[in-house]
């Protein structure tokens, strides 16, 4: 199991306060146990194989770039390493909201998007389990006509956010049920964590993350060889990083 990781994250760009360097920082403290990898940032070519040269400039012109692209490599890099064994890219800014030509909440480039691009030649099928609080749109916007890529939300099965009677079992079984109905070379995981108790969402456990993680783990070694990784999204609160070492310890 590798942590992909840069001190790079740390760097402050203009975003909402909320998406803060600590998130990764303490996080990456947290993880230390673990063996890093240092990414390189997204190559052009590896951007532009989901993004349009409109949308590139914009993040340019934003000053946003230089962190956008190597969060992108994170993902990239934690894909590879996935090849051949577990790796988590604890990366911001965050990617589920970037759709190829447009891009919103606190996201710039899709970190998994150009990940599963860059790593096509080698698999076919790809499950985009995406377990942050919000509708990944922009991840489901950019693979909508490609038959190989599953994306599933769970919780926010669709955009209208049937979110609110749910339960943490529910949210497991539904997990559960992504993992069983799919067919998959490798499993990518958009792992946001404002599902949490004490954050936004207000439901997961610490706990729970560590079952999701396993859950992810067992599947993958029983229908993909075990390729898996996961990329951070969202997840706000002091916990994040407890949240993610739970998420871990189920998911190497
Ligand atoms: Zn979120």
């Amino acid at each position: 199991m590798i942590v992909v990781y840069s001190r790079g994250f740390e760097k402050r760009y203009p975003t909402n306060p909320v998406e803060n360097p600590d998130r990764v920082r303490l996080t990456a403290q947290e993880l230390s146990g673990y063996e890093f990898f240092e990414p390189a940032p997204a190559s052009q070519e590896e951007i532009a194989s989901v993004h349009t040269s409109g949308h590139i400039e914009r993040v340019r012109m934003r000053g946003l770039y230089g962190a956008a692209a190597l969060a992108a490599g994170g993902a990239v890099a934690a894909a590879r390493i996935a090849l051949r064994e577990p790796a988590f890219g604890l990366i911001r800014p965050p990617g589920h909201h970037a759709s190829s030509d447009h891009s919103w909440g606190m996201c710039f480039f899709n970190n998994i998007a150009v990940a599963v691009k860059a790593i096509r030649p080698h698999v076919r099928r790809v499950l985009i389990l995406d377990i942050d609080l919000h509708f990944g749109d922009g991840t489901v916007s950019i693979f909508r006509w490609d038959p190989d890529v599953s994306v599933v939300n769970i919780g926010a099965i669709d955009i209208n956010f049937d979110y609110i009677n749910l339960d943490s079992i529910g949210y497991i079984e539904q997990v559960k049920n992504a993992l069983e109905f799919h067919e998959y070379d490798i499993i990518g995981v958009s792992a946001g964590f404002d599902t949490y108790r004490l954050d936004w969402g207000g439901m997961l456990d610490i706990d729970d993350y560590r079952k999701i993680g396993s859950l992810i783990r067992d599947a993958s070694e029983e229908r993909c060889g075990g390729r898996r990784f996961a990329v951070l999204e969202g997840g706000y609160h002091q916990d994040l990083r407890y949240c993610i070492r739970s998420f871990v310890s189920g998911f190497e």
